[in-house]
């Protein structure tokens, strides 16, 4: 039995070996990207503002911003490292600023959708006893029965439709909502492309649900029958947290973005 994840699955396809360090032997690095970082604070941002909303509170735009740049300062650690050479951390902290605020300006008063739940916390049961984790950016649910799966995205690309509507991560969230919520006529997936204030969306039928599923269920076979973890150098590279330590970068010019306690982290798993 295990528990399984949309980023569980995403790393085992993008690198066997980064899958094996970080699930397998369990290295815990403390190292995070910017993007990832400014991604962080924003949801947690818009996470108070619809959890305030669910008690009646309205928060300002200058409620949400304060509470962002003190959650930055924080939770900001040397660590946090910058790989783009052009970047530093006050740009991501001000691109976090705009999302928020374009965002709060396009949906003021943010009266659409009830509120069913923020960063939700809930298990998808599939079979051997495996579980997928539900963490749902924001489940909500319109007067004619339709319920909403909303995403935020805060990466500087935006998916076509032909991606979304193969999309994994919401879909299967659907199969929860569609378990839990038998009142559900619908129920849509949204994307809210933070970078272009965008909302696009997505339906699955439950054919494509329960196709889904099982294709979910024979990638967990895969991976608990998997006996080789290669590498898997790509561009995605930059953004992993073990690059420092990784054989197809270690010893090589460029180890890791400035920002990071390179040395530090070096000596801890390759003392003298
Ligand atoms: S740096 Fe690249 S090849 Fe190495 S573990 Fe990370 S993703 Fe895999």
């Amino acid at each position: 039995m295990g528990i399984y994840s949309n980023s569980k699955l995403g790393t085992f396809d993008q690198c066997k070996y980064k899958f094996r360090l970080q699930y397998i032997e369990r290295i815990r690095t403390g190292v995070r990207s910017i993007e990832a970082f400014m991604g962080t604070m924003v949801h947690d941002t818009l996470e108070k503002l619809y959890k305030d909303l669910q008690s009646s509170k309205m928060n300002s735009k200058d409620d949400l911003m304060q509470f962002y740049l003190q959650h930055w300062k924080n939770n900001w650690t040397e660590d946090i490292v910058v790989a783009k050479e052009y970047a530093n951390a006050e740009m991501y902290q001000n691109m976090g600023v705009e999302f928020i605020l374009s965002y709060y300006d396009k949906y003021h008063p943010f009266d659409q959708l009830k509120i069913i739940g923020v960063e939700t916390n809930e298990k998808l049961e599939l079979n051997n006893n495996n579980k997928y984790y539900v963490k749902i950016d924001r489940l909500a649910a319109d007067e004619k029965g339709n319920y909403y799966v909303i995403d935020y995205k805060t990466g500087g690309t935006i998916k076509s439709q032909e991606e979304l509507d193969q999309d994994r991560q919401l879909a299967m969230y659907s199969i929860w909502v569609r378990n839990n919520y038998p009142d559900a006529k619908n129920v849509k997936l949204v994307w809210n492309f933070l970078a272009f204030n965008e909302e696009l969306s997505s339906e699955r039928t439950p054919g494509d649900l329960s196709k889904l599923k099982l294709e979910v269920e024979d990638k967990i076979i895969e991976i608990e029958t998997c006996t080789e973890f290669p590498t898997n150098k790509t561009k995605l590279c930059d953004y992993c947290e073990y690059k420092f330590m990784c054989h197809e970068w270690v010893g090589k010019k460029k180890v890791v973005g400035k920002g990071i306690k390179k040395q530090t982290l070096l000596n801890d798993f390759f003392p003298k």
